[in-house]
Formats: structure tokens, C-alpha cells, sequence
């Protein structure tokens, strides 16, 4: 039986998704012995543009940018965005909040003029996605069972309860008993609320559970004097293209 053809892709990213299915080690090679890579910059000069799903890391940040993405879209059965700058624009969308002449001389110093940009985006707002794998990075053993679903025919489930139940799972305590603020009520679970854990708190990188305002969740908020709007204003890090954070 012929094996589906996987392909990554990457746009304005660090590349610290597609380093974690590198990562996967031992069971990257479980994966690839279930597919076909037929690309994927980062450990294979080879390229093919026949594939079945492409894996897309990285935001939209160029208006050039977007012929190269519907390309990809048409040429795929299954789109999968991977990461927070893929699946909410992330860390990129910071520069959207800034004006685009202060960001462009930041970043290009007096070459400012001959580089394209525009507000950055995630991959959603260009073409239509399959399935978002959230994080930043990716969790590499969530995009192993997100592959296996896929080649078994089994749509892939990604949580969508708040860090806050891990959290509290895990027995930690809380950020905001600490005087520290915290998107776990707010942020989709999944990463075992591991920053927490480590002392830490959530900065919100696997983005907002579906609908934020009426979690349960934000009964932690309200005892220590916040809304959900409260908690958004304080961390754009990651939400800063999402509706609800504006
Ligand atoms: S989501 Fe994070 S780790 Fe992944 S490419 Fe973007 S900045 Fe890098
Ligand atoms: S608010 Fe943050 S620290 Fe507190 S329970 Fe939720 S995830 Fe954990
Ligand atoms: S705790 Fe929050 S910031 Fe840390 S990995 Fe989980 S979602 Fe991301």
C-alpha cells in the first residue's frame, strides 16, 4: 500500500516546531516508517510538491507570502497548522501593535525600504486549515498522536479545557497565590500546565480555549479581582491577533 506523503513547510517562524518533530527521536522513526517525507527543509534537501499533508509552521507576514500558502493548500488533502505563530500568528503579532515604520527601521536599519512586511497573521486568516496543533514549541509527543490519528483515519483531538485543570491536577500552586498573573484560566490545556509546574506561570502559548468567557476557570480570576478582559490586556504575547484579546 502506498504510504501518505508528508510535507513541512515554514513561514516567519523560529523553526523550533519542526526542531521538535526532530526531537521525536525514537519515535520519529515509528512516523517515518508510516510515511513518505517528500519535504522538510530542516533535515532533507529533498522537495517534492505531491503530498497529502503539509505541516505548516510560521505566520503570515508578507503579502508575497500568501500566493506560496495557497499553493501549498491546493496542492494538500489535509493543511495542519503547527505551532503558535502558525495557528495564532503568536509571538510575531507583537510587531502589529507597533507602527509599521518604527517596526521596519527596528528590525532593517536603514534598509528598511527594501523589505516587504505587513501585519503578521496566522495561517487561518489566509487559507482554511484542517487542524491547528497549538504551543510554542509544539508538544512533539501531542504531534506524534496528531500523525497516527491521521494516518488511521481518526480526527485528532486537541484539548479544550484550561491549563488551570492540569494545574490543579498536578497539585501546584497557584500563580496568583504567588502575586504573579496567569492565562491558565483562559489558555488551552494540554502541556500538563508544565511552566506552572517549574515555578513559572502561563503565558498563554497554546492560545484561548474556545470560548474564554464562560469557562468555569475564571472563578480563579474573580477571586483575586479579575476579568478575562483584565487578564488578555496583560499578556499579548501570544493572543495579540485573536478577536477576544483586542
Ligand atoms: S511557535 Fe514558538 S517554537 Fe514554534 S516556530 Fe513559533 S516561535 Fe518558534
Ligand atoms: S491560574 Fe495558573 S497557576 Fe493558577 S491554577 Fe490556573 S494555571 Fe495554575
Ligand atoms: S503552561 Fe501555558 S505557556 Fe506554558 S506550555 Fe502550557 S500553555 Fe504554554
Amino acid at each position: 500500500m502506498e504510504k501518505p506523503r508528508i510535507a513541512f513547510f515554514d513561514f516567519a517562524s523560529c523553526e523550533g516546531c519542526q526542531l521538535q518533530v526532530i526531537n521525536l527521536e525514537e519515535d520519529l522513526l515509528k512516523v517515518l516508517d508510516a510515511v513518505d517525507v517528500v519535504s522538510f527543509r530542516e533535515a532533507t534537501k529533498d522537495h517534492s510538491d505531491d503530498y497529502d499533508i503539509a505541516f505548516i509552521e510560521g505566520s503570515i507576514t508578507r503579502r508575497s507570502d500568501e500566493p506560496r500558502l495557497k499553493g501549498i493548500r491546493s496542492n494538500a488533502k489535509v493543511l495542519v497548522s503547527l505551532g503558535s505563530c502558525a495557528t495564532l500568528g503568536g509571538i510575531n503579532c507583537l510587531k502589529n501593535f507597533q507602527p509599521e515604520a518604527y517596526v521596519r527601521k527596528f528590525v532593517y536599519g536603514d534598509k528598511a525600504h527594501q523589505y516587504e512586511t505587513y501585519p503578521a497573521r496566522p495561517i487561518k486568516a489566509v487559507v482554511p486549515v484542517d487542524l491547528e496543533i497549538p504551543g510554542c514549541p509544539i508538544n512533539r509527543q501531542e504531534f506524534a498522536t496528531v500523525v497516527k490519528d491521521l494516518l488511521l483515519g481518526k480526527k485528532p483531538e486537541i484539548p479544550n479545557y484550561p491549563v488551570c485543570v492540569e494545574c490543579k491536577m498536578a497539585e501546584n500552586i497557584c500563580a496568583y497565590e504567588r502575586d504573579l498573573a496567569c492565562m491558565g484560566p483562559v489558555t488551552r490545556g494540554g502541556c500538563k500546565a508544565c511552566c506552572v509546574t517549574e515555578g513559572s506561570f502561563c503565558w498563554g502559548c497554546r492560545g484561548l480555549v474556545d470560548d474564554p468567557n464562560a469557562d468555569s476557570q475564571r472563578e480563579i480570576l474573580a477571586k483575586h479581582g479579575l476579568s478575562v478582559q483584565d487578564v488578555l490586556g496583560k499578556f499579548r504575547l501570544y493572543t495579540g491577533f485573536s478577536e477576544v484579546a483586542k
